[in-house]
């Protein structure tokens, strides 16, 4: 089997989960409690904070442990817009949809939103955030790299405009933190979101980075966990192994991202020769091991299926009920012609994979499409 579907999540790093292990089994007791039983899990606690702070250039107090990306996109959203009277939201039409479904949640309850478009290569523009921001704007939030077509977007000038009108800024950056340098100090960004699973962590955990001084109001109500603003009993072990996973990945950050460009080489030299008609989406400045292409005439969900026939695992950019293909909004958005939009795929390698896996999957995807031809003509 090849699993080339790292965007969705990513394999578990062996080191993160032996360092789970005594967490899970040993050391099981509950960071709150003051028995020195408990202190060795706090003190865990404690240096896992640092380690992930210091990965993205921010201060340990900064860093709030949440159950994942969802959560913190949620957090950022609804917890800012609490304070004071100036409630419009910006985004981008290309978020994801914990993003996308917290911002219509909020514009259901009366805060006006405005969801921005992009260009061509997915990139939201700066001179349309201009345009449209007021004093009246409480939170723009765009994400630092889109999980369809990796797109990066330029996300320190998005802050800076945020910032002169008086605006928060957040950026999901889930499926940044672990694959390419975050900074959130050169970012600029009062709000980061990021989740383990995503970069060799485990599932069901992540953090809210929220800059010293921002107004947030917690999620939930309940205990004093997370200096008072993220009540409930801390996952422990998927805390511990989420930080051993992000220091391993950013250590080995720039020999990861030559392999996986190299893998994107093979693939793309492969396609080409091959004949297929196809578009490349995206901008050039993307998440390392992104691959979204729309080939013309193709069906995407029919090539997942006929791709996981041949046990390689991707992901659609479009997927058919019975009577029609639905386009996804980042595909949508970016005005893929229909003809090629409706065979979107997305192949995402991470660090496990074999360079020969991009060689492979490459093959395999052309075999499939040339059958395809064969049988249509
Ligand atoms: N934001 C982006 C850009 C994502 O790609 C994802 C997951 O696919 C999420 C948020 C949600 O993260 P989680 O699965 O940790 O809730």
């Amino acid at each position: 089997m090849i699993y080339a579907d790292n965007a969705a999540t990513t394999k578990l790093d062996m080191d993160a989960f032996e360092a789970m292990r005594p967490f899970l089994l040993e050391k099981y007791g509950n960071a709150s409690q003051p028995y020195s039983f408990s202190r060795v899990v706090k003190k865990a606690l404690r240096d896992a904070r640092i380690t992930i702070a210091s990965c993205i250039n921010a201060s340990p107090e900064e860093i709030f442990f949440t159950s994942g990306g969802t959560e913190s996109d949620n957090w950022a959203i609804k917890g800012t817009l609490c304070y004071g009277d100036s409630r419009a939201i910006v985004t981008s039409q290309i978020e994801h949809h914990a993003v996308l479904n917290a911002c219509a949640f909020v514009e259901q309850m009366g805060f006006p939103v405005v969801y921005l478009p992009v260009d061509r290569e997915g990139i939201v523009g700066t001179d349309e955030l201009r345009q449209i921001i007021s004093t009246k704007t409480k939170l723009v939030s765009v994400m630092l790299a889109n999980n369809e077509i990796g797109t990066i977007e330029p996300v320190s000038l998005l802050a800076d405009i945020a910032h002169k009108h008086g605006a928060l800024f957040h950026t999901d950056a889930v499926q940044a933190v672990g694959h390419i340098p975050v900074d959130v100090k050169s970012l600029g960004v009062d709000m980061l979101s990021a989740s383990a699973h995503k970069f060799n962590g485990p599932k069901g955990v992540g953090f809210l980075y929220i800059k010293k001084g921002t107004a947030i109001k917690p999620l939930a109500d309940g205990g004093s966990q997370e200096f008072g603003m993220r009540a409930g009993t801390e996952n422990v072990a998927s805390i511990v192994a989420m930080a051993l996973a992000l220091s391993k990945n950013c250590k080995y950050i720039n020999e990861i991202e030559a392999k996986l460009h190299r893998m994107e080489e093979f693939f793309f030299t492969a396609l080409e020769k091959s004949g297929i008609d196809f578009l490349r989406n995206g901008a050039p400045n993307r998440i390392p091991g992104n691959i979204n292409i729309s080939i013309r005439g193709a069906n995407g969900e029919m090539l997942l299926h006929r791709m996981d026939l041949k046990e390689v695992c991707i992901s659609t950019g479009s997927a058919c009920d019975s009577t029609n293909t639905q386009i996804s909004h980042v595909i949508q958005a970016i005005n893929i012609p229909d003809e090629y939009a409706k065979g979107t795929i997305r192949i995402s390698f991470g660090k496990y994979n074999q360079e020969s896996d991009a060689q492979e999957v490459a093959s395999t995807l052309i075999e499939i499409l040339k059958n395809n031809i064969a049988s249509k003509t």
